[in-house]
């Protein structure tokens, strides 16, 4: 029988541990972790996965600040505000909300971020110091990836993983995440050559790639444990993955679904690095 990684399940789990934390920050140190977020443009998508993170934050007791810019906004414009909320003590966290529109460049702007604040951890010292695996802020995602993993087997070393996808965002950092737990990692993209066949040999598949049922039944090792991170309109409203998650389902012995997968861990890391921020900024410097 499968075993379903419920992310719906784990992450109440987790809020309950980052509640406390929070309340303790509060109370001892006087610290309420801040969080500013800036939302470019008028992206349905992007307005709702705003509106999910901060009603998050906010019932853990995190503070949020939305700074709205018109789909117009210029580079410069961005800059200012970043460079603004990177002076600003009461802000701890800074999370760029990706995609940008397209006439902005999503590389120049997150590098402005303070990394000490680089709550996504995409700034070039947070991506350089997760490499040397002594990370400051690992991306979200790949965190709850790893976490839904843990579920299914609390020690990954020696097993191959398979990462389909190589965002900077998802694919990449999931791949590193995997090697810096001593798996063995194959990563595919659209150039990767039969990929049913490198998914036969997993032990572990994540797909993070963005196409509707991708994955087949017949591709999967038995018994192995498939990540789905693919969120794509089903034509109704709930979501499809990049699995096709009856087929898998007969096949591997663990897979997380789409919704309530990935999904509701990536935010509660989120979480979790606003509260390292949090702690960082009343470390002396
Ligand atoms: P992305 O930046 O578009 O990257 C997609 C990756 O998939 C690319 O590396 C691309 O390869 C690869 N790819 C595309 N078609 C492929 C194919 N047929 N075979 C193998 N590789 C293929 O997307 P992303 O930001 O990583 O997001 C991926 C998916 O995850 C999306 O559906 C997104 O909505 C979802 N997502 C979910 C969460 C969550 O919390 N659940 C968080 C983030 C993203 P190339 O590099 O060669 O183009």
């Amino acid at each position: 029988m499968v075993q379903i990684l419920n992310g719906k399940l784990a992450a109440d789990h987790l809020a309950e541990e980052f509640c406390e934390t929070i309340q303790l920050l509060k109370k001892q140190k006087k610290i309420v972790p801040t969080l500013a977020v800036i939302l470019v443009g008028d992206s349905a998508a992007s307005q709702l996965y705003v509106r999910r993170k901060q009603e998050k934050a906010e019932s853990l007791g995190v503070e949020v600040q939305l700074y709205k810019l018109p789909s117009n906004t210029t580079q410069m414009v961005l800059h200012k505000l970043i460079r603004k909320l990177n002076k600003a003590f009461d802000v701890h966290g800074i999370l760029l909300q990706l995609p940008l529109p397209p006439h902005l460049s999503r590389v120049d702007a997150l590098y402005q971020i303070n990394p000490l604040k680089d709550v996504d951890g995409l700034t070039p010292e947070n991506i350089g110091l997760f490499n040397l695996n002594t990370p400051r802020f690992i991306p979200c995602t790949p965190q709850g990836c790893l976490y839904l993993i843990h579920l299914w087997r609390k020690n990954i070393s020696g097993l191959t993983a398979l990462v389909v996808g190589r965002s900077p965002l998802v694919g990449t950092p999931m791949a590193k995440l995997l090697l810096n737990h001593d798996a063995t990692v194959i990563q595919a993209h659209t150039h990767t050559k039969d990929l049913g066949a490198l998914c036969k040999l997993a032990d572990i598949v994540v797909v993070a790639v963005g196409k509707p049922k991708l994955i087949q039944g017949d591709w999967i090792k038995p018994g192995a444990c498939v990540i789905d991170v693919g969120i794509n309109s089903g034509g109704t409203d709930r979501p499809v993955g990049d699995v096709d998650f009856e087929a898998v389902s007969r096949v591997a012995g663990a897979i997380s679904p789409v919704p309530g997968g990935v999904g509701p861990l990536t935010i509660m890391f989120l979480m979790s690095n606003i509260i390292r921020a949090a702690q960082l900024s009343s470390v002396p410097s």
